[in-house]
């Protein structure tokens, strides 16, 4: 008998088999509701433009660098850049208030959410992780595997179709000090539905009241609404009010850099931390420890779509770019949604149709009318 046959079995992934489902059916009909990614109208991946602007300037092979190792927290103009665009600092902002921050570059926002969870489950020991019900399905495989006990709070309401504010704000009033609260920062997946700014502001006062530590996942910034400062303004909210928790950012949908692997992880802590504490004076303890935890895994994140990132938000002209791009993207979205609405209604489809409209980015909407 072989050595792993006592393995345990493991079940599907479901976006992944739902996509190998979708790729093997003949039917010509068929609509991929698997892996959430961006497709063009003719049901293509999309290089953004200014993606393909940024490689065209980047690749030199004469740039005998090209292919180095980066240092083990990432590329550090990358990771400024990137903490930029989630807290919105700018040249006015203050050193004091940039030190709240400390990030490291991740395998995008999975590995983001992964380190995080390995970083609080080790040193901070919280009894419970609180995930939203329903939520993306590898926040419950990620902090099972960081051995983090988790309770769910009641995220949707499924009859109003809509963010559960009063059950969501029970629950986690139950909450203990240092328990994980799992948030995302916009467009929830897979309901499409957040939070209003008032309930968010409740939301943020209820975790500085516990004690409680918020974990935000950012993986649609400027992809939701086609503005990343509007899409962070949760994230901004809870820094103003000088909370500490972590951030888990990612590329793959604003930037289209899927495989790339392109993201950070920003622990932001208070008050700001001096980062001249550890061996080497490279960072702080919270540096120190992430640095630690990154090397014993995988070294460093890949250095190609951070450069890509990079090139991008540093440079006026592209970002400019960018944000056209986005809105290429956050329109073609809301065009369909309008276009799902307008048929569903004109064929006097049971039910209301409504929150196809309010909804952002969710699949769930076609899982419905499918089901
Ligand atoms: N978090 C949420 C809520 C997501 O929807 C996704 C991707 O679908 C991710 C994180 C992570 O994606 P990636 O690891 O590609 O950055």
């Amino acid at each position: 008998l072989s050595l792993f046959s006592t393995l345990p079995p493991i079940p599907a992934d479901e976006p992944f088999s739902v996509n190998g489902a979708y790729l093997s059916d003949t039917h010509p009909q068929k609509v991929n509701l698997g892996i959430g990614v961006y497709r063009t109208s003719t049901g293509n991946p999309w290089p953004l433009n200014v993606v393909e602007e940024a490689e065209s300037r980047i690749y030199d092979a004469r740039n005998k660098d090209r292919h180095e190792y980066l240092s083990i927290q990432g590329d550090r103009e990358f990771l400024n850049l990137a903490s930029d665009l989630v807290f919105g600092f700018d040249s006015t902002t203050s050193p004091q208030i940039r030190d709240r921050v400390t990030s490291v570059q991740t395998v995008s926002g999975t590995g983001a959410n992964r380190l995080g969870a390995e970083l609080l489950s080790r040193h901070i020991r919280p009894k419970t992780v609180w995930i939203p019900n329903p939520t993306w399905a590898n926040h419950h495989t990620i902090w099972d595997l960081a051995g983090v006990p988790e309770k769910s709070y009641p995220y949707y309401d499924a009859q109003k179709k809509k963010f559960n504010y009063i059950g969501t704000m029970e629950s986690l009033s139950k909450a203990q000090k240092n328990d994980v609260v799992i948030l995302h920062a916009c467009a929830h997946n897979p309901t499409g539905a957040d939070p209003t700014p008032t309930q968010w502001e409740s939301i943020a006062r209820l975790c500085a009241e516990r004690g409680l530590i918020p974990f935000f996942d950012l993986a649609y910034q400027g992809f939701a609404s086609g503005d990343a400062a509007q899409d962070a303004w949760a994230i901004r909210h809870f820094f103003g009010l000088e909370l500490e928790f972590c951030v888990a950012q990612s590329f793959s949908k604003n930037f289209g850099l899927y495989g790339q692997r392109v993201g950070a992880l920003h622990v932001v802590s208070f008050p700001s931390l001096d980062k001249n504490t550890a061996a080497g004076g490279v960072g702080g303890d919270i540096l120190a420890n992430l640095c630690h935890l990154v090397r014993g895994e995988y070294s460093m994140a890949p250095r190609g779509g951070a450069e890509i990132v990079r090139t991008v938000l540093g440079d006026a002209e592209l970002r400019g770019r960018w944000y056209e791009d986005l809105g290429v993207m956050s329109t073609r979205i809301q065009d369909m949604r309008r276009a799902l609405y307008g048929e569903l209604v004109r064929l006097g489809t049971p039910g209301s149709w409504e929150h196809v409209l309010d909804q952002v980015c969710s699949a769930l909407i076609l899982r419905d009318i499918v089901s």
